[in-house]
């Protein structure tokens, strides 16, 4: 199996296992290995399909501290249905891990709801931009300690008008944190935040 050779853990493989899932698909085969060394950045170029949600999920699920109660991970993504998508893609990988938690905060639901479920100990937060920057300003949430931001479909939340609130969201989270961006392409926006927002970023492009 060559998801085994990519450096996964048994936890990982067994849920990729039962998925079915048999070849790592381009993106997954550059990103993975990049991903799970210690301190890495990465603006990935890749379209939806491509399996790019496994390929930045199964990473961060192998960073994570299940025993930690903090949020550790933010997946940062453009809308409702796209957050719901990833979150219920990363509870399908990590379903193996003990104490694993992934909450989805989007606008149009009870933002307490959302709340409560974070404060009961999600390591994951999946958030779209705006419901985010308002759960920071009512202090629902703390960033402050995560190790992981990953920018989903940058292109697409800066398309819809995020610019502001990625950058605030990214100023509350620490310097020393690892950001993987991912976006089918690269208008001078995207490059701007990965300019400002990045250290080093390595580049792949499917
Ligand atoms: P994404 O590009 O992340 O939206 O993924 C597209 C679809 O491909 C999702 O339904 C995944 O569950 C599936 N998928 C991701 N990686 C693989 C793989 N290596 N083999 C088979 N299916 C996969």
């Amino acid at each position: 199996n060559k998801f085994e050779q990519l450096g996964l853990n048994e936890s990982l493989l067994k849920a990729i296992s039962d998925l079915g899932f048999e070849t790592p698909s381009e993106v997954q085969e550059k990103a993975i290995p990049l991903l799970l060394e210690d301190d890495t950045d990465i603006v990935a170029l890749a379209q939806t399909g491509t399996g790019k949600t496994a390929a930045f999920g199964f990473p961060l699920i192998q960073k994570i501290d299940p025993f930690n109660k903090q949020t550790q991970v933010l997946i940062l993504s453009p809308t409702r249905e796209l957050c719901l998508q990833i979150t219920n893609e990363i509870k399908l990988y990590s379903k193996y891990i003990d104490g694993l938690y992934t909450v989805a905060v989007y606008g149009g639901a009870s933002i307490h709801d959302q709340a409560r479920d974070i404060k009961r100990g999600a390591q994951v937060i999946v958030a779209t931009p705006g419901r985010m920057q308002d759960m920071i300003n009512r202090g629902m949430v703390n960033i402050k300690n995560i190790s992981i931001c990953v920018l989903d479909e940058a292109d697409e939340m800066l398309n819809m008008g995020f610019y502001e609130d990625i950058t605030s969201i990214l100023s509350d989270t620490p310097k020393d944190k690892n950001t993987w961006l991912f976006s089918a392409t690269m208008p001078q926006e995207v490059a701007r935040i990965a300019k400002e927002f990045m250290r080093n970023p390595q580049e792949i492009t499917v």
